[in-house]
C-alpha cells in the first residue's frame, strides 16, 4: 500500500508559517506505510500519530495528512466504529448528548428535518426519534457495515454527502466525533452549510485538546492519533464557526461513559506501556476530554 500526503495550511486562518511541531509521536509514521496501516485503528503500547503543529491563531493541526485516495484505502480496512461489547456505554453517552441538545431545542411537537453525518450505528438517531416524534431523519454513514442497523432507524440513509441534493434543506445537522476526522474541513463544512436552512443549527461533539486529559497524558493521550488531522478547543472551534457567520448557542462539557476496567487498562498502557486486561467491572460517566456544541446559522 502506498500512502500519498497532502500539505495543509491551517484550516481556520489559512496560515502556512507554523514550523515547530508542538506534540510529537513516539514513532514518526510519515515514511512508513506499514506503520500507518498498523496503527490506523486500535490502541497500542506506542502512541503513533502525525506531528501536531500549533498555528498562530491557536488551532492544533497536522501539516501533512494522507490524501483522499490513501484515506479511502486506510478506512476500508476498518471494522465497526463502535465495538459491539460497548453498545450499552455508547447508548448512555449518547443519552447524555441528547439531554444537552434538548435543553435548547425543546419544541418536541415541531416537525424538524434532522441530518446526522457519520451516523454510525444509528443509536443517536434512535434516541432523537423517541423525543422528536413528528420529525424526519436522514443519515450519512460511509461505513457499509452500519447500513443494516441504520436502515432500521430511517429509510433515508446515504453513503456520501454528495448524494444529498442542496434543495433538501435541514433544520438541524448533527456530527458526533466527525469534525475532528475531516481533513478538508472547509470544503466539507461548506457542503453542510448548503444543506442547512437559513436559521439552521449544527450540533456536534469533538475532543478537547485543552482539557485535563492531554495535560495528564501528554503525547500519550489516545486522542492524538492518526485519524485526527486536527483537534479543537473551545476557542478554536468558536473561531471556525465565526468564520462562517454562525452564532454560538452553547459549548458544554459532555460526559463519556467508560467501563472502569477499560479505563485502568488504558492508563497502564499509556503510562507504563503495559498491556493488562482487567474485566470491564462497572461503568462511570466522566466529563473528561470532550465537549458538545450548538451553533446557529446567522446571516
Ligand atoms: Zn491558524
Amino acid at each position: 500500500m502506498t500512502i500519498n500526503f497532502k500539505e495543509r495550511n491551517c484550516p481556520i486562518c489559512n496560515n502556512t508559517t507554523t514550523d515547530i511541531s508542538e506534540i510529537n509521536p513516539d514513532i514518526d509514521p510519515k515514511n512508513d506505510a506499514q506503520i500507518i496501516k498498523k496503527y490506523w485503528s486500535g490502541f497500542y503500547k506506542e502512541n503513533v500519530f502525525f506531528p501536531y503543529f500549533r498555528c498562530k491563531c491557536g488551532f492544533l493541526f497536522n501539516k501533512e495528512f494522507p490524501d483522499q485516495d490513501s484515506l479511502n484505502k486506510l478506512y476500508s480496512h476498518e471494522n465497526d466504529n463502535v465495538i459491539h461489547g460497548d453498545l450499552e456505554l455508547d447508548l448512555k453517552t449518547k443519552q447524555f448528548y441528547l439531554r444537552q441538545l434538548t435543553s435548547s431545542i425543546n419544541n418536541f411537537e415541531k416537525k424538524y428535518k434532522f441530518l446526522e453525518v457519520g451516523a454510525d450505528n444509528g443509536n443517536f438517531l434512535k434516541l432523537l426519534k423517541k423525543i422528536y416524534k413528528n420529525s424526519d431523519f436522514y443519515a450519512i454513514e460511509p461505513n457499509q457495515n452500519m447500513k443494516k442497523d441504520l436502515s432500521e432507524v430511517t429509510k433515508n440513509v446515504f453513503s456520501n454527502i454528495d448524494e444529498l441534493k442542496n434543495d433538501r434543506k435541514f433544520d438541524i445537522i448533527i456530527g458526533i466525533h466527525v469534525f475532528d476526522h475531516i481533513p478538508d474541513l472547509n470544503d466539507y463544512f461548506k457542503k453542510l452549510d448548503d444543506l442547512l436552512s437559513s436559521s439552521g443549527l449544527i450540533f456536534g461533539v469533538v475532543h478537547n485538546e485543552k482539557s485535563l486529559m492531554p495535560i495528564i497524558f501528554k503525547n500519550r493521550w489516545p486522542i492524538f492519533r492518526l485519524q485526527h488531522p486536527h483537534l479543537f478547543n473551545y476557542t478554536s472551534l468558536d473561531m471556525f464557526f465565526l468564520k462562517y457567520h454562525f452564532k454560538k448557542v452553547f459549548i458544554k462539557k459532555t460526559k463519556n461513559f467508560f467501563n472502569i476496567g477499560y479505563l485502568i487498562n488504558q492508563l497502564f498502557l499509556s503510562f507504563f506501556k503495559l498491556k493488562i486486561s482487567l474485566p470491564n467491572l462497572f461503568s462511570v460517566g466522566l466529563k473528561l476530554g470532550n465537549f458538545c456544541f450548538l451553533y446557529k446559522k446567522n446571516r
